[in-house]
């Protein structure tokens, strides 16, 4: 399943990130900002759901927990968009019709309320996406509630932690876990490279820390976060969109990724979470809610048993969680 799942991100990943360099075109021609970002998120999802039900024989197997439906897609003032998709689709398909990719975009409708399904975020990082930034797209696997795979690829994320991630960088880069057997990093978007194993940092009191957090301050608490921080000695913030903030403290680029909730409302999705969790986890990183609770996926789409999300190197995390309750920071844990 790893190597299905490798092979339906890059293929996602090459035509996003030329969705994402034609942008401004698309944009224009549809005389709306948003739309490049749509067709690349509907192509994505086709793509991805096409793959996993030519790769995988037991239709079963396929389930799909998609963030995409086709609802919008098929009404009458979409027609531009939906050509859109389709023609960024045959990039990848020649010929494909448009039935087909509807179709298959509908195959991510599953509720994720049965023993396993594969859960897929087609282009996480929208906001990043149109500001020429970060985006990823993030593919899990969860059985029995547990996230057992996950592949992420970050068409603009520099393999050079020395490279800023402000700009997109032309190569990219996948990073992909299995349960028990590490996190590695795929250069260049290629998944046929032989992959480097990617282990978190060791944390050190003596130096300040380094984490991150969204771009958009909506998506998360940065006083919040900035008060943590600052109870522990202080840091430096670097805020990255999309679901690459988990690969950033895997690949020992960050000490932590803190998702502080803004309110008790939002309730975390599943995609946005699957595959960077578990590339997080088997880097050697601790990832859990803002209460230390593990993250868990038996919940359908959302992670409803969960608040915001608090990734970092062994030690810190505990720090980080000691540090909320005494802060008292963030919704209180429901029982
Ligand atoms: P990021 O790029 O880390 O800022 O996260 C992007 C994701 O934030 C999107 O995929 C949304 O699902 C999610 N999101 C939207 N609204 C909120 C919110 N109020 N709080 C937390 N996350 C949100
Ligand atoms: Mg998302």
């Amino acid at each position: 399943m790893l190597h299905i799942a490798l092979e339906a991100v890059a293929a996602a990943c090459a035509v996003t990130r030329s969705a994402q360099q034609a942008r401004e075109a698309f944009g224009s021609l549809t005389k709306d900002d948003r739309s490049p970002v749509t067709v690349a998120d509907y192509a994505a999802q086709a793509i991805v759901a096409m793959t996993l039900k030519e790769r995988l024989q037991n239709p079963a197997e396929c389930a799909l927990v998609g963030e995409e439906d086709s609802g919008d897609l098929t009404k009458d003032d979409a027609k531009l968009t939906r050509e859109g998709v389709v023609r960024l689709v045959r990039t990848f398909r020649q010929g494909v019709e448009e039935e087909e990719v509807l179709e298959a975009i509908d195959s991510g409708a599953d509720q994720g309320t049965g023993e396993a399904y594969w859960t897929l975020d087609p282009v996480d990082g929208t906001k990043g996406f149109l500001r020429g930034q970060q985006f990823a797209v993030a593919l899990a696997r969860v059985e029995q509630g547990k996230v057992r795979l996950g592949v992420m690829g970050c068409p603009g994320l520099p393999v050079d932690q020395a490279t800023t991630t402000d700009v997109p960088d032309p190569g990219g880069v996948i990073y992909a876990a299995v349960e028990g057997q590490g996190a590695w990093e795929y250069a260049d978007c290629d998944p046929n490279v032989d992959p480097m194993r990617i282990s978190c940092d060791i944390w050190s009191a003596d130096r300040p820390l380094r984490y991150c957090g969204s771009v958009e301050k909506a998506h998360g608490s940065v006083s919040d976060a900035g008060r943590l921080i600052e109870s522990l000695g202080g840091g430096t913030r670097v805020a990255v969109d999309s679901q690459c903030k988990y690969a950033i403290v895997a690949r020992g680029q960050a000490d932590a990724y803190l998702r502080m909730p803004k309110n008790a409302e939002y309730v975390e999705k599943i995609w946005d979470h699957g595959a960077g969790s578990i590339i997080a986890t088997e880097s050697g990183a601790k990832v859990s809610d803002i209460h230390g609770r593990p993250l868990d996926f038996g919940h359908g789409r959302v992670l409803k048993a969960n608040s915001g999300v608090i990734v970092a190197v062994p030690g810190l995390h505990e720090k980080l969680i000691d540090g909320i309750r005494e802060l008292g920071l963030g919704p209180a844990p429901s029982a």
